[in-house]
């Protein structure tokens, strides 16, 4: 086995960078060419199918049979010019994974003949078969009946198949025989159109011409990138996407010259592969550079409609799988690959912009502007303040757990970051007592809103241990896992902003009614808010063990672990908010409630039998090899009369034995709770004791495993070192 480690190092060692051509020396040739964008439909569409086609897309209304049979058939032509020879309606499971299921553009007719066909039926509407997707008691099995439908306001896509030819993609909700969601995209658009109306409705109140209200998001990725050979060489990341045993490295992120440093020639290489095939997808990716730890990287595209980037983001997470094969990289997703230095997160870049071109958190120098900006902002801090519970079982996983809350920092407290300066300026809006306006004043002078925005300039302070902060005229949420679906954030997120803008609008028109000036009344309500959620603030070290004995005192929760942040979807308050905005049915949340609990313990189960075969199998095996080989020398020293020189071998035969007796013990105890587990019917129970019980023998098994690596002689060791591994070339 220590073999493979050596020949697994001497394959990396001797890999070199690729060198990439750009696929044309002009970029406008071929970004966006792999996409059935606007452009495209307007050059293939008759003027009315295209005026339809694009009306159905703003409104998201409904597409007639007919327009649809003009759409696939354009859609067909451009994609077999293109080189397609399939299609398939590609959807997003709550698997986690992105699907698809490849249909032949060629039929054979009775003669045998092939004939091309690919109708508007096919294009709306396709039954995969659902019975290997997780339904979580929606459907049962045997039915195997779910239907993807087209979401035409993601453009349909090229994707090549590897072996020459071309697949086109239609993006697509997926959804069950009786109509319920059974998929990630489902509930976000309509957690996306329920903001849309909610914010909407509030703009009113400013700005008369605005229609529509556009969520945005730019999710930043992170990722570790390994050797492929070295990869191989780590039974736990082939299984678990993470490594479960390994020392750190003596030199970790603490010199912090990582982030700063200079690419690496081959990682370089893969980033400006996988962008060229991102731009032909229509991505718009923009920064690329090295994160924090050693091995990891960041690439962020620009931002874009929600719906469309997070399609974008899963895109690029399959693209970046693809391309790094070419360049013999992994690029590991998972949120804590290594122990001891940073773990990976999606951190999503979210607002809101309306149809009239505006951002509604972005500050602005004019007074009236300002008080619209205040009212979406302390909304968002309400929002997040009411539900801040939801938004962490939105970010819940296996893998995040080990990235939040574990024993390393960021703590799972949802708390939210404003800057200096803005918290004062609602400090100073809170404080200020009655406001009379007389008739001629100025009322937002009075209301000390015209200074906001001078405050504000240039002055958005950099916090990046916040896990929910306002970054100048966005929030950022950082606590999304590197390897998920932001569409269960975004869901939330979204509706969350949805129920309390449509709360906002109440109260407003109760105090309106009540015959109060507008300004003054919006004042009130935004006062009460921010007295009732700034709790959640906060401006310190996110990091520090302080902050989790002040959240305490502050009454935050702190839910460190999955199973019981997923419990917060069942409770009664949050099954009410998900019907009211019409996002999820309440057999929908407990579906998806079950499923979430079930991945999470299959992953705990996976690593936990990765623990238990690596540690027995490879470690303890080459322990006791190595044992021998101390005993012998110990032996042949005494044997030569050199008692006292034989000494120090003998503690450290102590030591290794001690130490393989513990990792045997721990492994024998862990394999007897898994059984234990694994014979409770219900999943709450199993995943409570996978996440407790079982898990707590991962940190012990580990330590006795890390410690016989400092020991055991380096060319005897089975698994790539994390020196090894960390510093890519
Ligand atoms: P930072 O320095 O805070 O990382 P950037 O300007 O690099 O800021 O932006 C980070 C991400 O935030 C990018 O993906 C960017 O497109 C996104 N972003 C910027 N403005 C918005 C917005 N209005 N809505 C959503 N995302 C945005
Ligand atoms: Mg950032």
């Amino acid at each position: 086995m220590s073999n493979f480690r050596f020949k697994a190092l001497e394959i990396a060692q001797s890999r070199q960078a690729l060198s990439v051509a750009p696929p044309s020396e002009r970029v406008a040739e071929y970004y966006g060419s792999y996409t059935f964008n606007n452009e495209v439909m307007r050059s293939l569409l008759s003027p009315e199918a295209y005026l339809k086609i694009t009306q159905a897309i703003e409104t998201g209304g409904k597409i007639d049979r007919d327009i649809a049979d003009e759409v696939a058939n354009a859609m067909k032509s451009w994609a077999v010019a293109k080189g397609a020879t399939h299609y398939t309606h590609w959807f997003q499971p709550l698997t986690g994974d992105t699907a698809e299921k490849h249909d032949a553009f060629f039929d054979v007719t009775m003669e045998g003949k092939a004939i091309e066909k690919f109708k508007g039926g096919a294009l709306v509407q396709q039954e995969p078969d659902a019975s290997s997707f997780p339904s979580g008691g929606l459907r049962n099995t045997f039915e195997a009946r779910g239907y993807t439908g087209w979401d035409p306001s993601s453009p349909a896509f090229l994707m090549d198949n590897g072996a020459g030819g071309k697949t086109l993609c239609i993006p697509s909700v997926f959804i069950s025989y009786t109509g319920e969601a059974l998929d990630y995209k489902t509930p976000l658009l309509k957690a996306l159109s329920a903001v849309d109306k909610a914010a909407t409705a509030v703009c009113q109140y400013f700005d008369r011409n605005v229609t529509k209200v556009t969520p945005t998001l730019g999710p930043e990725q992170e990722y570790f990138v390994v050797d492929k050979a070295l990869f191989y060489a780590r039974p736990d990341l082939v299984m678990a996407g993470r490594t479960v045993f390994g020392h750190a490295p003596a030199r970790g992120q603490q010199l912090e010259d990582h982030y700063f440093g200079t690419i690496p020639p081959r990682v370089n290489a893969f980033m400006v592969d996988f962008e060229f095939e991102a731009m032909k997808l229509g991505m718009p990716v923009r920064t690329r550079h090295n994160e924090v730890a050693p091995g990891q990287f960041e690439v962020a595209p620009t931002f874009e409609e929600v719906n469309l980037a997070i399609d974008h983001n899963a895109l690029l997470m399959d693209l970046m799988e693809k391309v790094a094969e070419r360049h013999n990289l992994k690029v590991l997703f998972h949120e804590k690959p290594f122990a001891g230095i940073n773990g990976s997160g999606k951190h999503n870049n979210w607002s809101l912009g309306t149809n009239t071109g505006v951002n509604l958190l972005a500050p602005s120098s004019k007074p009236k502007e300002s008080l619209r900006f205040l009212t979406f902002l302390v909304n968002v801090v309400k929002a997040v303040h009411d539900h801040a519970d939801l938004l962490r079982a939105s970010i819940a996983s296996a893998g995040n757990e080990y990235r939040l809350g574990a024993n390393e920092a960021p703590p799972a407290i949802v708390s939210i970051f404003l800057g200096e300066s803005l918290t004062k300026a609602l400090e100073d809006l809170e404080t200020k007592s009655e406001v009379i306006v007389n008739k001629g004043d100025n009322v937002y002078y009075k209301l000390g809103i015209n200074r906001i925005p001078s405050l504000l300039r240039d002055n958005t302070d950099r916090n990046r241990t916040s896990p929910f902060a306002f970054t100048g005229n966005k929030f950022e949420f950082r606590a999304v896992g590197g390897g998920a679906n932001s569409s269960s954030t975004m869901t939330v997120l979204n509706a969350i902003m949805a129920d309390q803008l449509t709360k906002f609008k109440q109260d407003l028109d109760a105090r309106l009614a009540n015959g109060e000036k507008k300004e003054l009344a919006i004042v009130d309500i935004l006062k009460a808010y921010y007295a009732d959620s700034k709790r959640i603030l906060f401006e310190g070290n996110g990091y520090s063990d302080e902050w989790v004995e002040e959240a305490a005192k502050r009454g935050l929760s702190n839910i460190k672990s999955s199973p019981e942040a997923l419990g917060v979807y069942l409770k009664t308050e949050s099954l009410d908010l998900f019907e009211r905005t019409g996002v999820l049915s309440h057999s929908e949340v407990h579906s998806r409630y079950e499923i979430e609990l079930e991945k999470y313990v299959k992953k705990v189960q996976i690593e936990s039998r990765v623990i238990g075969d690596l540690a027995m199998n490879h470690v303890v095996s080459t322990a006791l090899k190595y044992l021998n080989k101390l005993a012998e020398t110990a032996k042949a020293l005494v044997d030569l009369g050199m008692t006292t020189e034989a000494e120090p071998i003998k503690d450290i035969i102590s030591e290794v034995s001690a130490r393989v007796l513990a990792i045997k013990k721990g492994v024998d105890a862990m394999t007897e709770t898994r059984k234990k587990a694994n014979a409770l019917s219900d999943t709450a129970e199993m995943a409570k004791l996978y996440a407790t019980e079982v898990k707590d023998f991962f940190d012990v098994i580990r330590y006795e495993v890390d410690k016989l690596e400092l020991i055991i002689d380096d060319e005897d060791w089975p698994l790539v070192k994390y020196r090894e591994m960390l510093f890519v070339k």
